[in-house]
C-alpha cells in the first residue's frame, strides 16, 4: 500500500511549486538559485521592494530593543505610527491589528457601536477578508456559501449604481463599506460620482462612510490614499497590506469628526501595534514621499498604456501600480506561462491579470516584464 503525500498545510491555497528563499528589490530568488522578477510583491504588500533599507533598518533596531509588551502600556513605535497616519489622513485616531480582515472587523464593530444600528451596505464583487464578519460583507457568494449563515444585515449593491445605493441606505445603516478600487474583484475602480453619492447618503442618514484601503492605500495608486483622487473623504478607513512592507499589521483609522465610539473593553488585539511591525511601518510612511508618489503615478500611466498595446489584452483597469489586465484567455494559464519565464504576476478573477509591483520598481524592470508578457500573450 502506498501512502499519499500529505501536505503539512491545510488546503487553502493552490500554491505553485516554487520555494522562495531570498528577495532583493523587485527580485526573488528560489531554492534552486533562479531569479524571478516580482510583479506581485506579496499581493500589494512589499510596496518598497524586498529588503528595502528603511523598514529593514527600523525593524532591526526595534528587534534589538523590544519586541512586545501588549496594549496595556504605550510603546514608542505605535504612538509615532498613529501620529504619522493621522497627519497623512488629516486628523484621525488609529486602532492597530494584524491584518486586513481584522481592520475590517474593527471597522464593522466601530460603525455598529457608533450608530447603534445593525446594517452594512457593501458592494457586489467586493472583497473585505476571510474572517466571518469581513466575509459577510464580501460580495462574492462563492466565497461565502459554505460558511453561511454569517453576520446578518448586509445589503449588497451593484458597484457604480447610484440609484440602488440610495435604495439600500437608510435609518438602519451603520456604514457604507467600499473599496475605492475593487481589488480581488478584478481591479475595478469606483467612479467619483458614485463615491460622492455614498458620501452624501452617509451624511443624510447619519451612517459612516468606510473605505477599505487595505489594497489601495500606502501609495499604491499614486496618492497616499486612493480617496485623495476621488476627493471623497471617508469617516473611517482600513489599511494593512503595504503598511509595514511585509510585516503583519493592520489599522483602522477613524476621522476626528467620527471619533469617540469605542471605550476601553470594546475592542482589542494582543499583538496589535506590535513594536517591530509599527517601527517598520513608520519607516515606510517616511519613505513614501511626494517624489515616490509622483513616480508611481508616472510609471502606472506608462505601464497601463504599454499593456493596452499588447496582443490578447481586452482592457486595462486601475490607477498607479494597481493594474488589472483583462485578457482574452484564462488568467491562470498566463500566470503559469509567466512563472515558467521567471516573471511573477497575479490574477484577480477568471480573465484578469493583477499587476502590483513594488512601487520602487525601475522602468527597465517594467520593460523586462512587458517583453515577457508580450511573448506569453502572443
Ligand atoms: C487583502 C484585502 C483584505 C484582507 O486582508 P488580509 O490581510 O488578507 O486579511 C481586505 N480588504 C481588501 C480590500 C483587501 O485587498
Amino acid at each position: 500500500m502506498t501512502t499519499a503525500v500529505v501536505s503539512p498545510l491545510l488546503d487553502t491555497y493552490a500554491r505553485a511549486d516554487v520555494t522562495f528563499v531570498e528577495g532583493n528589490g523587485s527580485w526573488l530568488l528560489d531554492a534552486n538559485g533562479e531569479r524571478y522578477l516580482d510583479l506581485v510583491a506579496g499581493i500589494a504588500v512589499v510596496g518598497l521592494g524586498h529588503r528595502h533599507p528603511a523598514p529593514l533598518a527600523a525593524a532591526h533596531a526595534q528587534l534589538d530593543k523590544l519586541w512586545h509588551t501588549s496594549n496595556l502600556w504605550w510603546t514608542e513605535p505605535m504612538a509615532t505610527l498613529a501620529d504619522k497616519l493621522s497627519e497623512r489622513f488629516g486628523g484621525a485616531q488609529a486602532f492597530f491589528c494584524n491584518s486586513g480582515a481584522e481592520a475590517v472587523e474593527a471597522a464593522i464593530k466601530y460603525a455598529r457601536k457608533s450608530t447603534r444600528r445593525p446594517e452594512i451596505v457593501a458592494l457586489d464583487n467586493s472583497f473585505h477578508g476571510r474572517t466571518a464578519g469581513a466575509l459577510a460583507a464580501t460580495g462574492q457568494p462563492a466565497k461565502r456559501a459554505a460558511f453561511e449563515p454569517l453576520l446578518p444585515g448586509v445589503r449588497f449593491v451593484r458597484p457604480n449604481d447610484r440609484a440602488s445605493l440610495a435604495d439600500a441606505v437608510g435609518a438602519e445603516t451603520a456604514c457604507i463599506l467600499v473599496e475605492p478600487i475593487q481589488g480581488e474583484g478584478g481591479i475595478r475602480p469606483l467612479r467619483s460620482e458614485f463615491l460622492e453619492r455614498a458620501r452624501e447618503l452617509a451624511d443624510i442618514h447619519g451612517a459612516l462612510l468606510v473605505f477599505d484601503e487595505v489594497q489601495t492605500g500606502m501609495g499604491r495608486t499614486g496618492t497616499f490614499f486612493a480617496w485623495e483622487q476621488a476627493d471623497v473623504r471617508p469617516d473611517a478607513l482600513t489599511l494593512a497590506k503595504g503598511l509595514a512592507n511585509g510585516l503583519p499589521i493592520g489599522a483602522l483609522l477613524v476621522a476626528e469628526g467620527a471619533a469617540g465610539a469605542f471605550v476601553p473593553g470594546d475592542h482589542g488585539s494582543t499583538f496589535g501595534g506590535n513594536p517591530v511591525a509599527a517601527a517598520a511601518a513608520c519607516a515606510v510612511l517616511e519613505t513614501i514621499d511626494d517624489e515616490l508618489l509622483a513616480d508611481v503615478a508616472r510609471k502606472g500611466a506608462w505601464l497601463a498604456a504599454a499593456l493596452e498595446r499588447l496582443p490578447g489584452v481586452v482592457e486595462v483597469r486601475g490607477t498607479g501600480l494597481l493594474l488589472g489586465v483583462e485578457i482574452d484567455r484564462a488568467a491562470s494559464s498566463a500566470v503559469a506561462a509567466c512563472l515558467e519565464r521567471r516573471l511573477l504576476v497575479g490574477s484577480a478573477g477568471e480573465r484578469t491579470l493583477r499587476l502590483t509591483p513594488p512601487l520602487t520598481i525601475a522602468d527597465a524592470e517594467l520593460d523586462h516584464a512587458l517583453r515577457i508578457l508580450e511573448e506569453v500573450l502572443q
